[in-house]
């Protein structure tokens, strides 16, 4: 019965709805049927794995893959000259709204050392300083700690590279962060240290591929 939804009920044999491409239906303009060949991201669809929302995005930024909550890695972007990143701060003083570039490099070296001279002591929670994060200093105002990162309404817009590299993924919400595991298969349905810590873990290697391992 199913092979009605395709063929014209009208249609007396069956059969020849399998038969290859109809030439009585085929017009003298055929390359109209090439969409089908464009459609090699059909591969990378096949691993969605029948999550509707595993869909390839319009990656928000250079840095971002056009995967939910991916980012490309250290060694491809610093080929394609991607070195700084850039992201959006606002304060709340003065509601003044600037942008920040961060050295890629440089900011995930940083990083690194941090992780591999601490990461023993955290038992896979993040530690106090990424909870609580030190903002920069209000270009305008000057004020102190006044200032935040702009974190996209649009979750799929999320700036993680930039969150990561100035460590200020904490003004993430628990539901942010579930959205990141969530969209890199990290099962994680603990407190929100622990999902920060899987957060900055993950970026890490996505950065720097296997970087850090599990345990
Ligand atoms: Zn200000």
């Amino acid at each position: 019965m199913e092979i009605q939804k395709y063929c014209s009920n009208i249609n007396p044999n069956p059969s020849s709805a399998s038969a290859s491409s109809d030439h009585s239906v085929t017009p003298p303009n055929a390359p109209a049927k090439a969409p089908k060949k464009g459609r090699s991201l059909g591969s990378s669809r096949r691993i969605s794995r029948g999550k509707g929302t595993s869909k390839a995005i319009t990656a928000p930024f250079p840095w971002a893959k056009n995967q939910r909550a991916t980012v490309h890695s250290q060694q491809y972007l610093l080929e394609k000259n991607v070195d700084t990143i850039i992201g959006k701060v606002y304060c709340k003083s003065c509601q003044h709204e600037f942008e920040l570039g961060l050295n890629l490099e440089e900011k995930l070296d940083g990083l690194c050392e941090f992780f591999r001279k601490e990461k023993n002591k955290w038992h896979k929670r993040a530690p106090r300083v990424w909870m609580s994060p030190v903002c920069p200093k209000c270009p305008l105002c000057e004020r102190e700690s006044s200032t935040r990162p702009v974190i996209a309404e649009n979750k799929k817009e999320i700036n993680w590279l930039f969150l990561l590299l100035s460590q200020m993924l904490g003004y993430c919400t628990l539901e942010h962060l579930k959205y990141f595991c969530k969209h890199n298969e990290v099962h994680r349905t603990g407190a929100k240290d622990r999902l920060l810590y899987d957060t900055y873990k993950t970026l890490v290697n996505q950065l720097l591929p296997d970087y850090l391992s599990d345990s």
